[in-house]
């Protein structure tokens, strides 16, 4: 399988150095050339299956020319045995034909644990073949941070530096990172907030000289084609589980940076009968804006109680325009440069296009809140904000009520106290067995000035083989 940029203008890769990149060099992101197709009897012929061996058949072939079967069995294996359940991903019905798909059964907590578990295998093992190692460095608010780390804690050939504003990111947050021990584990603090975290990412990817030429960067960041294709596997996993491939379901997917959804995107074109997709934003909505109005406007950032949503642009939408254009690049290269400058449309027949292929609503946090509310009462189910929008969503956007309605459940309540106690709910929801004890753990962070020099010199200190 071969991948190449959404911009038409870098060098086709294999799947390793798409693995190991970050931005194409066109400032573009990595799709695969053609998607493997599965027929309704082949897919048909999983029900049943274990999570890790669907995972197989889902996304060997986009890795095959990089990896030996076998080797990348029991890597799914692996990965997706640290799931606190045996299905990995459960089904929860709430209603008549509706169903929470329970994406937050990792180490985490959240659905980014599915890629990031397994894409720290992923690198290990590559990096282990090439004889090479890489600094991973990333910023976050919250929930990226703890998934990259807990995927990376194990790997021989990789350092993570993870910087997150000092002091502004919640407890239970703080502490997914802090507390996980490992000498190639660096937290940073930031004294300034998240967009001075990303942007001293974003300076030392544009010049990675402070690392003397001695090891790389690499992105953990949802543009990686990896955490896309996991993604991919639970869209089967949910519809076989339901009655697919034989009849088609309908998904509503809380959406930020627009990857998990574009995974189901990528599902349905793969072979699997997917009759809706619901774009479930929260106040931050400039997808619902582009879907309902053929505008895509960037607009002031709104702190919401679903902050893993809070986004003014939507990265991975860059791969869909790549499609709606006809897989036109150089058309998406002049499109986004417009957009960075001001609110563009695209061509009434494609956006008309990407009207059919996709619904989408946006959903406030007081409705976000009556909504968790709403649920509890009545199924005494605890919705996390994220989550709380897919379902309102979903309800908002239905079409066909005989087609399962599946709204991908992004994030253990836990992790949001303040959004359930803001519902009026008295109920406190609690940490699973294995994170009972996370606010006794020992914490190590590093504090350091809003200064980049002092950043990337900490790193240049102290990864491995420095
Ligand atoms: C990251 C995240 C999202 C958004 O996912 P995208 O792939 O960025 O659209 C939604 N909910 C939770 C809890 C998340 O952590």
């Amino acid at each position: 399988m071969r991948y190449i940029s959404t911009r038409g203008d870098a060098p086709a890769l294999g799947f390793e150095d798409v693995l190991l990149t970050g931005l194409a060099t066109d400032g573009g992101l990595y799709v695969p050339e053609s998607l493997p197709h599965f027929s309704l009897e082949e897919i048909r012929s999983w029900r049943g299956l274990p999570y890790a061996d669907l995972a197989f058949n889902v996304m060997y072939p986009f890795v095959e020319d990089a990896i030996p079967a076998d080797d990348f069995r029991t890597m799914l294996h692996d990965t997706y045995k640290v799931f606190s359940h045996d299905a990995v991903a459960p089904l929860v019905q709430l209603d008549s034909n509706e169903w929470v798909l329970e994406l937050f059964r990792g180490p985490t907590l959240a659905f980014k644990d599915f890629a990031l578990q397994l894409l720290g295998r992923l690198l290990d093992y590559v990096l282990e073949k090439r004889n090479q190692h890489v600094v991973i460095m990333g910023a976050t608010s919250g929930d990226t941070g703890s998934a990259a780390i807990e995927g990376c804690r194990r790997c021989e050939h990789v350092d993570i530096f993870i910087l997150h504003p000092y002091q502004r990111v919640s407890e239970v947050q703080r502490r997914q990172m802090t507390t996980v021990m490992g000498d190639n584990i660096h937290n940073i603090a930031v004294k300034g907030n998240f967009d001075d975290c990303q942007r001293m990412v974003k300076e030392s990817f544009g010049n990675q000289g402070f690392l003397g030429g001695k090891t790389q960067l690499a992105a953990v960041n949802s543009i990686n084609w990896a955490r896309i294709m996991a993604q991919i596997v639970y869209y089967f996993q949910a519809s076989l589980a339901l009655g697919g491939p034989d009849r088609s379901m309908a998904f509503s997917v809380p959406t930020g940076n627009f990857g998990d959804i574009f995974a189901g995107y990528l599902a349905r074109k793969m072979g699997l009968p997917i009759s809706q997709l619901v774009i479930a934003t929260n106040r931050n909505d400039i997808l619902h804006r582009f879907m309902s109005g053929n505008k895509y406007e960037q607009h002031q950032l709104e702190h919401t109680l679903s902050p893993s949503m809070d986004i003014m642009v939507s990265s991975n939408f860059e791969r869909l325009l790549f499609d709606l254009h006809g897989r036109d690049g150089a058309a998406v290269k002049a499109l986004l440069e417009n957009a960075a400058k001001g609110p563009v449309s695209i061509e009434d027949y494609r956006w008309k296009h990407a009207r059919k292929l996709f619904d989408s609503d946006a959903v406030d946090d007081k409705t976000t809140c009556d909504t968790i509310r709403e649920i509890y009462q009545r199924n005494e189910y605890l919705l996390d904000p994220h989550t709380a929008i897919g379902v309102r969503a979903a309800r908002n956007c239905r079409r066909d009520p005989a087609v399962p309605m599946i709204t991908l459940g992004t994030a253990h309540p836990a992790k949001f106290p303040d959004a359930i106690a803001e519902s009026g709910l008295s109920v406190k929801p609690q940490l699973p067995a294995h994170m009972a004890d996370l606010f006794e753990r020992e914490e190590r962070y590093t504090v350091l000035d809003n200064n980049v020099a002092e950043v990337q010199g900490f790193i240049a200190k102290h990864w491995k083989n420095a």
